[in-house]
């Protein structure tokens, strides 16, 4: 390297090596596959100006550009060990993939044959493989003339659901279930957006069968349920099951000769009933209801990635998938590839969460406990993101002092704990069990950098 000219005695930042020659180091030669010029000239800008502010000296700025150099990565989303118990963390981008469900998105980075016949060399249906595997999942083949269709979020499939079976008529609709999901959206503006209204029946707490056949008349669309799935209303409620929808639908039929879609929207994912989640609704329960069209998230309990699933009644989804708003919701070849590999791939890491053994989580806990010189704790999980409130995961955490957090966060790797009654809570049940010692390890290092902290403060 061409050393920078000798300037003023007493003005290293003369000594500063310059741009080019730091770009021409054969380590960001190197990381020219990986990162984009424009990146590597910022990381070389960044590291000579912390040396013209005078925070490193000219001799250290190629070893601390090397260093900022291995850092840095062509995402800026930092992997996090999820330490909270939380097991569908809408911050943390709610479900992990499973192992098949990555390797099918890498599968499908490159060309596949996601709308192509290979064998007729002719374009085919898009997402045949998914809407098969989806179809399989749902057992005991109801309705006999089931369909799916996949677009990009559960918000995406309400509001096509609800258009294109609707469109400016009336849903009739309880009011203990007009939520708001988070971030200050709410479903009933969301359906109201396109031009669909709402006719609200019962109340808060309790809304009873008489209560929709009462609203229905001319100007009624279609019956809307919906899962209030975050938040529970305790007590004095009643709401209606989707049995008695469909009885309502089909006596109107009968008596007017119009037919009255029933949209379930039961938001979670569930495939078919957990145990473990008594009051969590799923969607083969609502298909053999009566549902004609039911939506859920495909990152919630279904464990997949970001979607909106439609199971239905074949008719049903042709509608909806011929409708002009259906394109604008394209769920695409990543989706797609990933959502199939999570059903036709092993246990989803939402799933093992969910169903760990409170036995093994203790044990795990008491090992981290020991390797870091902090006492196990009780400590209750959530299901998270919308799915199940209220419903405790009984299991355990490790104690740390509050003041730990933020160094867990801001560590290598990144962990996110809860923080609770002045604690910072380690909770086991939503790290892989393999990346236990990344976790002691990365809490080792904090509570030295809290030791060295208080050291220097005191
Ligand atoms: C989460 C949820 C939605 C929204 O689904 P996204 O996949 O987040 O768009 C809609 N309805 C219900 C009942 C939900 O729980």
């Amino acid at each position: 390297m061409t050393a920078a000219s000798p300037g003023p005695a007493g003005d290293p930042r003369r000594r500063i090596p310059r741009t080019d020659d730091l770009l021409a180091l054969p380590e960001l030669l190197e990381a020219r596959a990986r990162l984009s010029g424009p990146v590597l000239r910022s990381l070389v800008g960044e590291v000579q100006a912390r040396a013209r502010r005078g925070e490193l000296p000219p001799e250290d700025v190629r070893p601390a550009l090397l260093a900022a150099l291995e850092d840095r990565s062509a995402t800026s989303l930092r992997p996090v060990l999820n330490a909270t118990g939380v097991v569908v963390h809408t911050n943390l981008g709610r479900a992990p993939l499973s192992a098949a469900a990555v390797a099918a998105l890498v599968a499908a980075s490159g060309y596949v044959d996601v709308e192509l016949d290979l064998a007729t060399g002719q374009r085919a249906r898009r997402g045949a493989g998914t809407r098969e595997a989806l179809l399989a999942a749902v057992p005991g083949g109801v309705p006999a003339d089931l369909d799916a269709l996949v677009v990009t979020n559960g918000a995406a499939a309400l509001v096509l659901a609800t258009t294109a079976l609707a469109g400016d008529g009336e849903l009739v609709v309880s009011r203990g279930e007009l939520v708001e999901i988070g971030a200050g959206f709410r479903l009933p503006d969301l359906i109201a957006s396109t031009g669909t209204r709402l006719r609200e029946v019962g109340t808060t707490n309790r809304t009873h069968r008489s209560d929709y056949a009462a609203a229905i008349g001319p100007e009624t669309a279609g019956l809307l349920k919906v899962h209030p799935s975050n938040f529970r209303v305790d007590g004095f409620t009643s709401a209606v099951p989707v049995e008695h929808l469909r009885s309502l639908a089909d006596e109107h039929e009968a008596e007017h000769g119009r037919a009255l879609p029933l949209i379930v929207d039961v938001g979670s994912g569930l495939i078919t009933a957990d145990p473990a989640l008594p009051d969590e609704p799923d969607l083969t329960g609502a298909l053999e209801g009566g549902a004609d069209v039911v939506i859920a998230s495909g990152d919630k309990l279904f464990g997949g990635p970001q979607a909106g699933i439609l199971l239905g009644r074949a008719e049903t989804i042709r509608t909806l998938a011929r409708h002009p708003l259906a394109r604008a919701m394209r769920a695409d070849k990543l989706t797609l590839a990933a959502l199939e590999a999570t059903l036709a791939g092993g246990p989803t890491p939402v799933s093992r969460a969910l169903h760990a053994d409170p036995a093994r989580l203790h044990e795990r806990a008491e090992r981290l406990g020991a390797a870091v010189g902090a006492p196990v704790v009780p400590h209750e999980g959530r299901v998270g993101g919308g799915g199940a409130p209220g419903v405790p995961l009984a299991g355990w955490a490790v104690s740390l002092p509050e003041d730990l957090a933020l160094l867990l966060r801001t560590g290598r790797p990144a962990v996110l704990p809860r923080v609770h009654d002045g604690a910072c809570l380690v909770d086991l049940r939503c790290i892989p069990e393999p990346d236990d010692g990344r976790l002691a390890e990365a809490v080792r290092a904090a509570l030295a950098r809290l030791d060295s902290s208080d050291r220097g403060g005191g």
